[in-house]
């Protein structure tokens, strides 16, 4: 007989009538998760989803760890099998809850069958277990109004199932429940956080990086490889498109003022993300701005970048300290990867005096030299796409 996980599903279930096709998402992306790790069943029921290893060779241990970034879930835990027999049942939990019984001063069971044929009704199996329980823990009383410890006792088709205190799940909505849109990933600590927190809200994203080789070198294309193949644990399998950037800079530095560099840099950035939105049915454009953090991140500056897309911009990241975002990317995993030396196309072309509180009509006159939409289908046309 062999343990199992179960995933409590979070705020999935509030959505009423969507609820069912919000499991089957969920499910998909559990599934997609599991590949390699061997042979498991999953399938939903009251809003739990179960994952049954169904061979020796299913890894239990790594599917647990799997499940922790899977957006949906709000808990998991392991739960031990037995046979479907009381003694056995009271026997697994006096064992394997060992430890949550000794440090716990209160619990109560609370027991659920979907094998409706098992002799005991619910309440029944859960006096019994908690009077054996109780008998084996005397520091730990029954309290079935506020309980420090609940034991959780299943009787499913093929075992019956043991399992208490879960750990927490990664919350959010299952990636591909809410929607399409394009993310603006550069190498640098912002925009995996800012990735990652758009996903979490069941957003399948399509991550766009603007490359400005040779001003920027390989291993700067590289790193975002890398970062976009951190990102997959959450996001789920993503196509990374790189746009060649060099010829769009290189017209911004000959013909524009330099102070007005990186505004007009970004508003190509927008451009290009929103054509490859539409492509692709993305609904919007995510950043990893931070409001004040750089010149570019001012109300002003962020005001003239967003003129030239009708798409909503999502800036997750727009209220945080830094050192919260550093510290969801080290929890994220992609911290070390971002922190690597290599430089960003934002950081070539950098003007010495850029302007803070820049004026719409100011920018679009900075702007008035380039052939932009000649640059922008140009662009597009030599993006290049990596599966990741
Ligand atoms: P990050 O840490 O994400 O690089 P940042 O603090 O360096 O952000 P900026 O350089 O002003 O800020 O960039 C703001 C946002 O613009 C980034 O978070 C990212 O979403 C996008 N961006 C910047 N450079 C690139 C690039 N080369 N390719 C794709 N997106 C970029
Ligand atoms: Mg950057």
């Amino acid at each position: 007989m062999r343990d199992i996980i179960l995933l409590k599903l979070g705020e999935i279930v509030l959505k009423g009538l969507n609820r069912r096709s919000f499991e089957q998402k969920l499910m998909g992306n559990v599934r997609r998760r599991l590949l390699g790790l061997g042979n498991f069943r999953v399938s939903c029921l009251q809003s739990t989803v179960y994952v049954e290893p169904l061979d020796d060779e299913a890894d239990l241990d790594a599917a647990f760890a799997a499940m922790q970034d899977v957006f949906g879930i709000v808990k998991i835990s392991r739960a031990a099998a037995c046979e479907k027999e009381k003694e056995a049942i009271a026997r697994l939990a006096i064992a394997y809850l060992r430890e949550d019984m000794l440090r716990a001063k209160s619990f109560k069971v609370e027991s659920k069958r979907s094998d409706k044929s098992f002799p005991l009704t619910s309440i029944q199996l859960s006096q019994y277990v908690g009077g054996e329980l109780a008998e084996a823990y005397p520091n730990c009383a029954v309290d079935v109004h506020e309980p420090e410890l609940t034991v959780n006792v299943e009787i499913r088709d093929l075992a019956a199932y043991v399992h208490a205190a879960p750990v927490d799940g990664a919350g959010g909505l299952p990636v591909g429940s809410n929607g399409i849109a394009v993310s603006l990933l550069s190498g640098g600590i912002d925009s995996p956080v800012s990735t990652y927190m758009i996903a979490r809200r069941g957003v399948r994203l399509i991550p766009v990086h603007f490359f400005s080789f040779p001003y920027t070198s390989q291993q700067a294309k590289e790193k975002v490889i890398e970062l976009g193949k951190l990102l997959t644990a959450y996001c789920g399998n993503m196509t990374l498109e790189v746009v060649p950037f060099t010829h769009i800079q290189e017209e911004i530095r000959d013909k524009c003022p330099e102070e007005y560099f990186t505004l007009i840099m970004r508003r190509f950035m927008m451009r290009i993300a929103e054509e490859i939105a539409r492509y692709n049915g993305g609904k919007a454009i995510v950043t990893g701005e931070n409001l004040g953090q750089v010149a570019s991140q001012t109300m002003e500056a962020m005001a003239s970048t967003q003129a030239v897309t009708t798409l909503p911009v999502l800036q997750p990241l727009i209220g945080m300290d830094k050192e919260e975002i550093v510290r969801m990317a080290r929890k994220i995993g992609t911290f070390e990867t971002s922190i690597l030396p290599y430089e960003d196309c934002c950081t070539v072309f950098t003007p010495r005096h850029p302007r803070t509180h820049p004026k719409l009509e100011d920018v679009e006159a900075a702007e008035a030299a380039l052939a932009v939409d000649a640059l922008v289908q140009e662009a597009l046309q030599g993006r290049e796409q990596i599966r990741l």
